[in-house]
């Protein structure tokens, strides 16, 4: 198939964006993969190390539905996670597949990265942990949001109550601009918040230092083994408390 001339690239993102609406997505943005927040990521991480030609990033969100995530801890929600893990997976498979077809080379990331990684980072010992490709990141790369006290992304409309995936690709789409201010409550002003620290049933967000996320992470899988799942921080900020899905959102 013929590739779409640069000019235009506004129709391709629309053509995309709507196909990934298709797929179930609920907001829809693009990062320049040059970005900082995408540059920060160790070697071997960043979108050029998986895409020589990387143009675009692609992001895909979906929106937790509230009334399940109130049940939390809960298998409930548990369930409606992975749900949400394999719907996004599936998306990003679809519009690699699409951007493919268009004629521009691919890739998509899993939304989590496989849990014998992550138990292998944490038995190293690291702070943080190293996805495959930083979803949040690109998430805010693409002006979708910013990040709150709790270390999670927060978007006006939903808050932190959104999983997120990405798509590397040579397409060159029409890209979001950066957030402009904060979200976060705590973070416009001090002292107005911190529900989220408040919240925590291990203490394990602080203001000063965000979530200690291997603590987080430890307390997560107990849970997970006994059937159920955490997410009581985000489930308690304030922000984007909305219990219905607006129109696709996107930059
Ligand atoms: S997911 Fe649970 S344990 Fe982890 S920071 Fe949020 S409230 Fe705390
Ligand atoms: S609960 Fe409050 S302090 Fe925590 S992320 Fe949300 S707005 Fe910020």
């Amino acid at each position: 198939m013929q590739k779409v001339k640069v000019r235009d690239k506004k129709k391709l993102t629309e053509s995309v964006r709507d196909y990934a609406q298709s797929l179930g997505a609920d907001i829809f943005g693009v990062a320049d993969p040059f970005n900082r927040l995408l540059q920060a990521a160790p070697e071997g991480h960043r979108p050029q190390d998986y895409l020589k030609g990387a143009k675009s990033v692609v992001v895909l969100g979906m929106v937790v539905i509230k009334h399940v995530l109130n049940t939390t801890p809960s298998t409930i929600y548990s369930k409606h996670y992975d749900t949400i893990n394999e719907c996004l997976n599936a998306a990003a498979y679809g519009v690699a597949k699409f951007l493919k077809r268009s004629g521009y080379e691919s890739i998509h990331f899993p939304e989590t990265d496989n849990y014998k990684v992550l138990w292998r980072q944490y038995e190293a010992g690291y702070q943080k942990f190293v996805p495959s490709f930083n979803h949040m990141a690109a998430a805010e790369a693409a002006g979708l949001g910013k990040k709150g006290i709790c270390g999670v992304l927060l978007t006006p409309e939903y808050g932190p109550r959104v999983r997120w995936i990405s798509i590397v690709t040579e397409a060159p789409l029409v890209k979001g601009n950066a957030f402009s201010g904060e979200i976060c409550l705590e973070k416009i002003q001090s002292n107005t918040c911190q529900k989220c620290v408040r919240s925590c049933p291990i203490g394990a967000i602080s203001v000063e230092g965000g979530t200690d996320v291997r603590r987080c992470w430890v307390y997560w899988n107990q849970l997970r083994d006994m059937g159920s799942a955490c997410g009581v921080c985000i489930r308690n900020c304030p922000v984007g408390e909305k219990t219905w899905l607006s129109p696709i959102q996107s930059k």
